[in-house]
């Protein structure tokens, strides 16, 4: 019985903490979500909402290359993921789509091997296509290509 209490005083507690404004540490992103003073200063908006910014600034296609620039494809389990991170693009579409990929802080344009750049994800691009922290320590790692 004074279990049931006390689990009865923490959820209530839980509740008002929710509605209560929010303290030093947390604040509020745009979208209502809590966030950290530091992703706020960093960001201006949530971790969420930061993604989905980037997610906005580039064609459905582009996500798609960095994926494969990751291996974070479906043929592929997802503990595999970031076990590459590379992709080669000569110029036209390919190079067009690793621009905007660079622009949004998805990628970064590494070395030139002949008419191919090589464009690697960044910290933010692993994340954005899905890698764990793991996933990204791998692909961060990753040093292939040319
Ligand atoms: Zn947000």
């Amino acid at each position: 019985m004074i279990y049931d209490l006390s689990r009865a005083e923490r959820q209530h507690r839980a509740i008002a903490t929710e509605s209560a404004p929010p303290i030093l540490i947390r604040k509020l992103c745009a979208c209502g979500k809590a966030s950290t003073a530091k992703q706020l200063a960093q960001h201006g908006k949530c971790a969420a909402c930061a993604l989905a910014a980037v997610r906005d600034a580039i064609m459905p296609g582009d996500f798609a290359k960095l994926q494969h620039m990751l291996g974070a494809v479906q043929q592929y389990p997802k503990s595999k993921w970031g076990w590459r991170n590379y992709f080669a693009a000569s110029s036209g579409q390919q190079h067009e789509a690793m621009q905007r990929l660079v622009a949004a802080g998805l990628a970064t344009t590494g070395r030139t091997c002949g008419d191919m750049t090589y464009f690697y994800a960044t910290r933010l691009g692993c994340k954005a296509a899905g890698l764990d922290g793991a996933g990204i320590k791998r692909a961060m790692e990753d040093d292939d290509g040319c």
